[in-house]
């Protein structure tokens, strides 16, 4: 039976290569502009018109022809606030204007009311500024057409903000990924419950879900199935039904009652990875079932912790349309401790993170008894890795992955077949 060993470990870079380049965007769909932050964009989007709409005044002061800035009062001709429109100017006079609001036609400079000595006549001296001070010119930001955001680029809050800058009241996004969590074992029972001997609390669960929720990806269900194949089937097709990807705990090794890698077979999907070269986390499991995706974490919760942060995390961002999310490279700071990887895997060990009088991050390693020792990995920010024969001591280079959070380096990759505008049929 294939339960036999688990010995062809994959190196995780090789592991995580394999899944970037079988993971493809969920199909895209439009939707409003305020439900689609952290999304990706699935098109270019094009603006509906230029920004400024018009030439507007960039203070409050007074709109003028330079050439009336010859060192006489001027007198003041109308007032223009923001959101009426700009008129003529009198040769010879000043608009009063206010910042955001149109410049009037025949003025070309707009003096700050700093700038300004009201006389007692109701008349301004203006100082001299340079022609075409103080103007935001129409479509100095972008005009007509102009591509504001790119296929793959993240929809942050200044993104959104420019794309409603720009009319784009909806946009095309690869949707947000829905997870189900599946809790194997027949020695849980829930934190509000005694553990009998021989039973342990469900702590996975709560951080499963918590680690969902925390990074955006809504709420996730969390469904409980005994060490037994056939509810155990029956209870993933549930899971299956209502989320992109299922996240299994416990019962992914080698052990007797370990269901979960025969299930993918079960499922009628395909296992595409079974033992990953990394401490904690070894016996992790990735199927593939029809277009939907099973990860298979080891029960101990800090294999839970560090199977989210390398596989589940970047699989979800690599469904939500950002390519290189299995791709993204450790961060690097400084270790502030020693940790010695006498192993054969890469190890994972957890940090937390502080930062010196010069903002240098440090990595404090936190010592730990292994995976299932929560106690302490719940002081951890990070994960530090660390190669097989390497030793950190203090003040050496040290990479690390904050634990839900994927490094921030840009995850766009635009892809020129799909970049043309749909801003048409928005
Ligand atoms: P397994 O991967 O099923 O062999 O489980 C490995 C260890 O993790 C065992 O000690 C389990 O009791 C423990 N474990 C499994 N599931 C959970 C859970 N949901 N919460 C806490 N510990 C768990
Ligand atoms: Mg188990």
């Amino acid at each position: 039976m294939h339960k036999a060993r688990l010995t062809n470990l994959r190196p995780l870079d090789e592991a995580r290569n394999l899944l970037a380049n079988e993971v493809s965007p969920r199909a895209h769909l439009l939707l409003p502009l305020e439900h689609a932050a952290g999304l990706a964009l699935s098109h270019d989007v094009r603006s509906d018109g230029p920004l400024p709409l018009e030439d507007v005044s960039a203070m409050d002061g007074f709109a003028i022809r330079s050439a009336d800035l010859n060192g006489s009062p001027l007198q003041i001709s109308c007032e223009i606030a923001a959101g009426s429109s700009g008129g003529m100017l009198k040769p010879g006079t000043a608009a009063r204007i206010f910042t955001g609001a149109v410049v009037p036609e025949g003025a070309d400079t707009v003096v700050p009311q700093e700038q300004a000595l009201m006389q007692e006549n109701g008349n301004v001296l203006l100082e001299k500024v340079p022609p075409s001070s103080h103007i935001r010119k129409s479509g100095e930001l972008f005009t007509h057409k102009s591509v504001l955001a790119r296929h793959g680029d993240r929809l942050t809050p200044a993104r959104i903000a420019l794309l409603a800058s720009g009319g784009a009241a909806s946009v095309p996004v690869y949707p947000r990924v829905t997870f189900a969590i599946v809790l194997t074992g027949s020695e849980l029972v829930s934190a509000g419950e005694s553990p009998e001997p021989g039973q342990i609390r469900d702590s996975n669960g709560p951080m499963l879900r918590a680690l969902v929720r925390e990074s955006g990806f809504g709420d996730a269900h969390i469904h409980r199935a005994a060490d037994d194949p056939h509810s155990l089937l029956m209870i993933l097709e549930q899971a299956f039904a209502s989320a992109d990807i299922v996240l299994t705990s416990g019962g992914v090794s080698v052990g007797d009652y370990d269901f979960v890698p025969e299930m993918i077979d079960g499922l009628d999907g395909e296992t595409l990875l079974h033992g990953v070269s990394m401490k904690p986390g070894k016996p992790l499991l990735v199927g593939r079932v029809k277009n939907k995706w099973l990860i298979g974490l080891p029960g101990n919760p800090l294999s839970v912790l560090a199977g989210w942060r390398m596989f589940a995390l970047p699989l979800a961002h690599s469904l939500q349309g950002f390519r290189r999310a299995f791709k993204e490279q450790p961060l690097a700071a400084r270790s502030n401790g020693s940790v010695q990887n006498k192993g054969s895997r890469t190890l994972l060990h957890p940090c937390t993170i502080e930062t010196d009088s010069d903002g240098v991050v440090l990595l404090n390693p936190v010592p730990w008894k292994g995976s299932h020792d929560l106690y302490m990995g719940s002081r951890a920010d990070a994960w530090m890795r660390i190669e097989q024969g390497e030793s950190l001591t203090p003040g050496t280079r040290a990479r690390y992955y904050v634990f839900n959070q994927l490094n921030p380096a840009r995850m766009a990759e635009t892809q020129p077949e799909e970049s043309d505008s749909i801003m048409n049929i928005v």
